[in-house]
């Protein structure tokens, strides 16, 4: 969510007339664009804005800005702690940027824009909230083949270690039709994959007004046909909103991928009730079973929080218990932040001692990365359809002459790279995998002759027509 509104917020600038620089010492206008869901991402920034003192101190003419998460939390500790700071816009706020830096160098004092508190009524909270998404900028991506989209803003769930529904606000899902035209407007510029995103994705609900309502399936069903887009991909999903309609779009549309990114966060019912999740481990187990069953082949990766507040051994057993039978793609693990004004912070002690969280945290993640390695290892001698996204970080360090390492993604978002031409970058190809680590596929590029034999393949997906030959 933070990338986009980075590539967005540089869009808008771009129009202004301004270019991006990574030089701190060229830059006239400095931006950090910040999370707040743990205290380390927060700390990160605050010793960022520090360092940045002397350079403002010698430079006073420019405008230095704190932008999203955090500038809607901290608000006015932020000019507190850094007086330095022009500008503190909270990620609703956003499009307001240029009149803002205007704002500061016309008068010469702090600028801040925010959003109102939940606290206020609905529909003012909602409109305080807004998002920009039509001001695309491809140079932004890290490559023009993959871009996000964004769905749905917000949160209602409050999770109650959460801090994202105070700083982003009441969920609101955009209308299908200005999606469906950022779609088509990113695949005219050569996009090939959109990833739909979401705090909750599959909560996507728009009253139509003609007694219609358009749920994610429909809006998969209604973006699918979009000509030059091969593959659609949404994240994050909630495990109670992973309704049947929605698996169902996933095994009948060809384009859309066969990946779902479920976070459970704990296999403990007495955690999950903490939490405020709204479903038992059972529940979870139960929609994993039916995911498997209505879309064969599809892979699926979670998260969970270690150390919440209550956590015993016994507890965080059955979340590792969980981890060993559910056979996640991947899972991103992190220890319990408490956040200052969600309801866990105001209910719970943080009891779990830091190197317990520390020691759980280790020990989910080296039984995920045993059950990935065997996930990996399934793939072994099988031949997957990659887009290539373009060199790998090893690739980068390569001669351009020759072939070099590349890197894509398979339909299911497993991580594979390859040799091949740098010129590949953006196409789909096939690939044979050869060996697996916990983490990525390694394989061979299938050559001319044998793509042209796939394509009579009985196998193949309506996705795979558009292979092209590589150019070796
Ligand atoms: N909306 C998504 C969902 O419901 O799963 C996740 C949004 S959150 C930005 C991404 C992940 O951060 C969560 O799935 C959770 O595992 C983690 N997270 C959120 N708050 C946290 C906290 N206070 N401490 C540690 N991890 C946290
Ligand atoms: Fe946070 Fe829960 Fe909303 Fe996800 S569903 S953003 S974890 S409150």
């Amino acid at each position: 969510m933070n990338v986009l509104d980075s590539e967005l917020v540089v869009g808008s600038l771009r129009r202004q007339g301004y270019e991006l620089t990574h030089e701190v010492a060229d830059a006239d206008v400095i931006f950090f664009n910040t999370c707040s869901v743990r205290q380390h991402a927060e700390d990160k920034i605050y010793s960022a804005l520090g360092r940045l003192r002397g350079h403002k101190k010698r430079h006073p003419e420019k405008v230095v800005g704190v932008l999203g998460c955090m500038a809607q939390k901290d608000q006015g500790l932020i000019l507190k702690r850094a007086p330095h700071v022009d500008i503190v816009c909270g990620t609703g706020q956003l499009a307001r940027l240029p009149e803002l830096i205007g704002a500061v160098r016309d008068t010469g004092k702090p600028q801040t824009a925010l959003s109102l508190d939940r606290t206020e009524g609905r529909h003012e909270v909602e409109r305080s909230f807004e998002s920009y998404d039509p001001l695309r900028d491809p140079s932004m991506r890290p490559n023009r083949f993959q871009a996000y989209v964004r769905i749905n803003i917000g949160c209602d769930k409050f999770c109650t270690y959460c801090i994202v529904p105070s700083v982003r606000g009441p969920e609101q899902s955009r209308h299908p039709e200005v999606i469906a035209a950022e779609v088509r407007q990113l695949a005219a510029e050569g996009c090939k994959e959109v990833i739909l995103l979401g705090q909750t994705v599959n909560s996507y609900k728009y009253d139509m007004g003609d007694g219609r309502r358009m749920r994610l399936s429909d809006l998969l069903a209604r973006i699918h046909d979009t000509a030059g887009i091969e593959r659609i991909k949404f994240v994050t999903n909630f495990p109670k909103d992973m309704t049947d309609d929605l698996l169902e779009a996933v095994r009948d549309l060809p384009k859309v991928c066969r990946y779902l990114h479920v976070p459970v966060q704990s296999a403990c019912d007495e955690i999950l009730k903490r939490m405020k999740r709204q479903y038992t481990a059972g529940f979870y187990r139960e929609m994993l079973h039916r995911c498997r069953e209505m879309v064969p082949g599809v892979a699926i990766s979670s998260d969970f929080i270690v150390g919440f507040c209550g956590e015993t051994e016994a507890s965080f057993e059955k979340s590792a218990a969980l981890v060993r039978e559910a056979g996640f793609k991947n899972s991103f693990i992190f220890k319990y932040s408490p956040r200052p004004g969600t309801k866990g912070h105001e209910l719970y002690a943080d009891d779990v001692p830091e190197e317990v969280k520390k020691r759980r945290n280790n020990d989910l993640l080296a039984i995920q990365t045993k059950m990935s390695l065997a996930d990996h290892i399934r793939l072994v001698g099988e031949r997957v359809e990659v887009l290539i996204e373009g060199p790998s970080k090893n690739g980068l360090k390569q001669s351009a002459t020759g072939p070099i390492q590349l890197t894509g993604r398979t339909r299911t978002d497993h991580i594979v790279v390859f040799d091949g031409n740098e010129r590949l970058a953006g196409q789909t190809v096939m690939v044979d995998v050869q060996e697996a680590s916990a983490f990525t596929l390694y394989g061979n590029i299938v050559t001319g002759d044998q793509v042209g034999a796939l394509f009579c393949g009985p196998e193949l997906s309506a996705g795979s027509q558009r292979i092209g030959l590589p150019l070796l």
